[in-house]
């Protein structure tokens, strides 16, 4: 299971998470989301489950599951 449950459609594009996550584990998708925005992807090889994204997105996207 993913250590980090990303709402996609939430995301708008905002990078706040991507500049902040301290493993560079958040890129952008290639393809859009329901609001026409390329949204949050998290590389779960990289991620440490920090909750630092679920701080910081302004929006709700992420939740943390372990
Ligand atoms: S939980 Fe931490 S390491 Fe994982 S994607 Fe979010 S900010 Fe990055
Ligand atoms: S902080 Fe939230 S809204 Fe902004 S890019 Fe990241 S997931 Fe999307």
């Amino acid at each position: 299971m993913s250590k980090v449950i990303v709402s996609k459609d939430k995301c708008k594009q905002c990078g706040y998470c991507v500049k902040h996550c301290p493993k560079q584990a958040i890129s952008f998708s290639a393809d859009f989301n329901s609001s026409g925005f390329k949204y949050a992807v998290v590389d779960d090889s990289k991620c440490i489950a920090c909750g630092m994204c679920y701080t910081t997105c302004p929006d709700g996207v992420f939740e943390i599951t372990e």
